[in-house]
């Protein structure tokens, strides 16, 4: 008889309406203008997704030189700094923004801020996607970028009496609680979103992770190592209490020697990973140990964004 186990699954996990509707666009280029279709950066940060879209034609970037004029070409959902579809369009090529709509609210927010006369700090994670493509959404200088609470004491704002704020749409809601108390201790003016900007997925994760914390003594978190969301349901699941708190890509990276003994383990995904690769995990566990799966459910999600209209015109 097989040891047994209690397997707590995180709801909500895995997939967000942004990375849904960022993997629909690619899919949908493709039925629309056939393959190849380029992809200028991973369309979301997961690598079984990325090899299924290249297996249906999706041919993946760095930069949009590596384009052909005459081919469509698509923009990751992490958003693009503004001179990429500016110089797509110079080239006079066909793009798509698959930029998530929330993201895109960050980018507004930036350019009203900036219009308004005020220079912004961007709270988030240097060389990430987003944080470039949201800087780039402003002149350079225009943002300076803070990362921990200790950056906020050697920011050099032009005034600091016309500041606001903007933040990475997947950060820890804790940590950037404390890097915005720096701010507004430093820059009593500095001016906020009436919400913080991080998303809607990114705050459901992070507590269903809080509120299954206390069942379980490790956490396994699917994700990618470049998914900055998923990174921070590591951070938030040690936090919380797990002795054990693990990013993994898919069942082989378990490492069942660690998890000798355990009697409680959670899982999760990261808005980036899909349910196929959750199946996967707790089929593995299955296999080793006579496992009781319960859920643990913290908040049910209906948001869906729908594609670019040119996606949804006939050819
Ligand atoms: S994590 Fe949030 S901001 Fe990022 S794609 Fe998903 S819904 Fe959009």
């Amino acid at each position: 008889m097989p040891p047994h186990l209690n397997l707590y699954l995180a709801a909500p996990r895995g997939f967000c309406a942004g990375v849904d509707r960022a993997i629909k666009i690619v899919e949908m280029a493709l039925e629309k203008w056939g393959a190849p279709v380029y992809v200028r950066h991973e369309i979301v940060h997961n690598r079984y997704v990325v090899d299924g879209l290249r297996d249906k034609g999706a041919v993946f970037v760095e930069e949009l030189d590596e384009c052909p004029p005459d081919r469509p070409v698509i923009f990751s959902a992490h958003g693009v700094p503004k001179a990429v579809p500016a110089e797509a369009a110079r080239r006079e090529m066909v793009y798509v923004d698959a930029t998530c709509p929330l993201v895109s609210k960050v980018h507004i927010e930036a350019e009203r801020h900036h219009q308004n006369g005020l220079q912004m700090v961007m709270i988030g994670h240097a060389g990430h996607p987003e944080t470039v493509g949201t800087m780039g959404q402003l002149p350079d200088g225009e943002v300076l970028l803070v990362e921990t609470p200790d950056d906020v004491a050697t920011l050099e704002p032009r005034d600091p009496e016309k500041l606001a704020y903007v933040t990475q749409t997947t950060l820890s809601l804790d940590d950037t609680a404390e890097i915005v108390a720096a701010l507004k201790a430093r820059f009593p003016a500095i001016v906020g979103p009436h919400k913080e900007d991080i998303c809607y997925a990114t705050t459901n994760r992070q507590d269903a992770v809080k509120a299954m914390a206390p069942h379980i003594d490790a956490l396994l978190v699917i994700g990618a190592p470049n998914s900055s969301n998923s990174k921070r349901l590591v951070e938030v699941g040690a936090k919380a209490g797990c002795s054990y708190s693990q990013l993994i890509q898919r069942a082989t990276d378990i490492d069942w020697r660690a998890l000798e003994g355990v009697a409680g383990i959670g899982i999760t995904a990261g808005a980036s990973a899909p349910e196929e690769l959750v199946n996967e995990v707790i089929d593995a566990f299955r296999a080793r140990f006579d496992v009781t799966l319960k859920e643990v459910e913290t908040a049910q999600e209906r948001v869906e964004f729908k594609v670019p209209r040119v996606l949804r015109e006939p050819a």
